[in-house]
C-alpha cells in the first residue's frame, strides 16, 4: 500500500502556497451509502475541506475528474459506463482506493451473477404481470449496456488501498483519508474494521 509522499522537514514559505491535494469520489454500481457514510463525518467535513480540495465528487456535481491525489471509488462494475468511469479514475487519480463492499466484491448488485441479463432484463420489461401492452426492454443509445455479470473495481484497474465495510464507517474513513493525507499507512484497528 502507498500513502501520499509528506516532507519529513518544516515547509518552505514557497511550499506553503502549495496546492493541497485534491480529493475525487464516485458511485458506480452502489447504492450511495458509502458516499452517505462520507457525508456522516459531520463538522469533520469542515476540516476536510480545509485539507483537500473536491475534484469530481456528487458533493461537486463536476462530471470528469482532472488529476487527483486520492479517487475513492464506491460501487462495482455492472455497466460499460462504470468501466469507462473507472478507468478516467485510474489514469487521473495518483491513490485509487476501493470503498465498501460492492467495490471490493461486487456485492449486493452481484447477486444477479447467478442469472442470465438478458432473462433478467426480458422478465422484468416484457413478462412481470401489469406491464402494459407491446412493453419492451429498454433501448436508449444513451442508456450502458449492462455487462453480463458485475465485477469488483480490481479485476479491471489497480487498486491502491481497500477500504472494507458496508458502508464503512464514518470514523473509518475519517481514520483512513486523515492517515493518506498526513503521509502514514492507513492502519484501521479494532472497531474500524468490518466486513458488513
Ligand atoms: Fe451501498 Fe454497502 Fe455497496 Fe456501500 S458497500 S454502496 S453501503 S451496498
Amino acid at each position: 500500500m502507498t500513502a501520499i509522499e509528506r516532507p519529513d522537514r518544516a515547509p518552505r514559505s514557497d511550499e506553503q502556497a502549495r496546492p493541497k491535494p485534491r480529493l475525487a469520489t464516485v458511485s458506480l454500481a452502489g447504492c450511495f451509502g458509502c458516499h452517505m457514510s462520507l457525508l456522516d463525518l459531520d463538522e469533520r467535513l469542515f476540516v476536510l475541506f480545509e485539507r483537500v480540495d473536491f475534484d469530481r465528487s456528487p458533493l461537486t456535481d463536476l462530471k470528469h475528474c482532472g488529476p487527483c491525489d486520492i479517487g475513492l471509488i464506491e460501487g462495482g462494475l455492472c455497466n460499460a459506463e462504470n468501466v469507462l468511469v473507472l478507468r478516467e479514475f485510474r489514469a487521473r487519480c495518483k491513490l485509487l482506493v476501493a470503498v465498501g463492499a460492492c467495490a471490493i466484491t461486487g456485492g449486493l448488485p452481484a447477486q444477479r451473477n447467478a442469472l442470465d441479463i438478458g432473462r433478467i432484463l426480458t422478465d422484468v420489461y416484457q413478462q412481470r404481470p401489469g406491464l402494459g401492452a407491446g412493453s419492451q426492454v429498454p433501448n436508449d443509445p444513451e442508456l450502458p449496456l449492462p455487462l453480463a455479470h458485475v465485477h469488483p473495481i480490481h479485476e479491471v484497474v489497480r487498486i491502491d488501498h481497500f477500504l472494507p465495510g458496508c458502508p464503512p464507517s464514518a470514523d473509518a474513513i475519517w481514520a483512513f483519508l486523515t492517515a493518506l493525507l498526513d503521509g502514514r499507512e492507513p492502519q484501521l484497528g479494532h472497531g474500524l474494521i468490518h466486513y458488513d
